[in-house]
């Protein structure tokens, strides 16, 4: 295998604590009377929007969904052109959205699915990402919530996978080519 595991970035106890702010941050700005929908980009921010949404208060009406989607390009550049694999199974219309993703790169994948999700009509969207990689942005897309903003090493663990492999990894590591 061309790969091997490096060392933690981010070890369970900080992304925990981490979580835990950003769903302060999230519950603070809710609006309480119409709750919320959180929208995870499967399948990494699985892992992150299932520890998120259980640091919520129980008095806001949260709802989860999730959405498949494939950006076409080769193995190593994503176009941003989306492909919908499974689709939301609720309407989003007139509802306050929170689409949370594992990482942004450059940003392409998340803006063309932003526009997607916006031409639906929710009330609000906003985007909660765990990883920002900010010095590969191409282009501009608003991230309301960011759990950590990395350098531009490629990472693993807590969702993120390599080739399908370390998405069970308690920790974010970065990986380092053999
Ligand atoms: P972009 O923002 O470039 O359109 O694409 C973001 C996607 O690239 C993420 O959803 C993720 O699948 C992948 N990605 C980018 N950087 C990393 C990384 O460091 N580790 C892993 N596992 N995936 C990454």
């Amino acid at each position: 295998m061309p790969y091997k595991l490096g060392e933690v970035i981010l070890s369970r106890e900080v992304i925990a604590q981490r979580v835990k702010e950003l769903a302060g941050e999230i519950a603070r700005d809710a609006d309480k009377d119409k709750g919320l929908v959180v929208v995870g980009i499967l399948t990494g921010a699985a892992f992150f929007l299932t520890d998120l949404v259980r640091e919520l208060p129980e008095y806001l009406d949260v709802r989860v969904d999730f959405m498949s989607v494939a950006s076409y390009g080769d193995s190593t550049k994503t176009s941003g052109v989306v492909r919908i694999f499974h689709d939301l199974k609720s309407s989003i219309e007139g509802k306050n959205v929170i689409v949370v993703e594992d990482i942004v790169d450059s940003g392409l994948t998340l803006s063309h699915l932003l526009g997607l999700l916006e031409n639906r009509n929710p009330a609000s969207l906003k985007v909660c990402v765990l990883l920002d990689k900010y010095e590969r942005r191409q282009t501009e897309v608003k991230v309301d919530y960011c759990g950590f903003r990395i350098e531009d090493k490629f990472v693993v663990g807590y969702g993120l996978d390599c080739a399908g492999m370390w998405r069970h990894l308690k920790d974010i590591k970065y990986v380092i080519e053999e």
